[in-house]
């Protein structure tokens, strides 16, 4: 069974997959009784329920006919095999493709890090996304109302969004940077990880999830509240969210912001 061009549920959730005892089910097995998380132990990390999160959101996706299922070659658009397309798949990565650990060491909560793993995948329900599942919305960005709404535009390349993250980055002296214009979702995730050190990479990494989130927030706020608010009072929020933490996980300064 494969969900889109590539991926099958064990390259979905590869950590999900460990932990299925039931693996020679079909989907429609497991469908019609809604029960497929009973063929799973019991799960105990973030990035396996992280996982189930996106699983099932391909699940919801499944429309079943009445036709047999057929074996095809995923990987030609003819479902042939050819030598050179397996050749080719030697080069195309089934893993991860960005610091996914950068996420899971990174000092922010459990909400914060389920977050950030679909953000940087660009799953986070866009309207975008909400279009091509036929759910009707508003098409446009509602942080800038000018261009259409997609994950890299909203957190990365918005207007709006850039001067969040230019005051974070005068806030931390240059500890952040405000997301370059040509950069993709995990491009601009990877690349600012790159070559930090432990204690920095893990404060700079939940530094930008906290922002990111807090764009997501002021987003959110706008559609379902109708209340808007400018830059500079969401990075007062980014703050607040940062200094709780500091406070609750006691004296070590996890990240400074003034
Ligand atoms: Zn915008």
């Amino acid at each position: 069974m494969r969900f889109d061009s590539y991926k099958a549920p064990r390259d979905i959730a590869p950590n999900l997959y460990k932990l299925a005892w039931r693996k020679n089910r079909t989907v429609r097995d497991d469908l019609q009784d809604s029960n497929w998380t009973r063929g799973l132990r019991r799960m105990t990390t973030m990035e396996e329920m992280a996982e189930m999160l996106i699983l099932e959101s391909y699940i919801r996706t499944v429309r079943l006919n009445d036709q047999q299922d057929v074996i095809s070659w995923k990987l030609t658009a003819s479902g042939q095999y050819t030598t050179k397309s397996a050749y080719g798949a030697q080069l195309i990565g089934s893993y991860c493709t960005f610091d996914s650990k950068a996420i899971w060491k990174a000092k922010v909560e459990g909400k914060h890090r389920f977050f950030a793993w679909l953000l940087v995948q660009c799953k986070i329900l866009t309207a975008d996304k909400l279009l091509k599942r036929n759910r009707p919305c508003d098409p446009l960005c509602q942080l800038c109302h000018q261009v259409e709404e997609s994950a890299g535009h909203l957190i990365l390349h918005c207007v709006y969004a850039k001067e969040v993250w230019l005051r974070m980055s005068q806030e931390t002296n240059g500890l952040m940077q405000v997301p370059s214009t040509e950069l993709t979702m995990e491009e601009w995730w990877n690349l600012s990880l790159q070559g930090l050190n432990k204690e920095l990479k893990q404060r700079t990494a939940a530094l930008m999830i906290y922002t990111a989130w807090n764009i997501w927030k002021e987003r959110n706020r706008r559609i379902f509240e109708g209340i808007a608010a400018l830059p500079a009072w969401v990075v007062t929020m980014i703050k607040e969210e940062v200094n709780l933490r500091n406070w609750a996980c006691g004296g070590g300064e996890l990240l400074s912001v003034s």
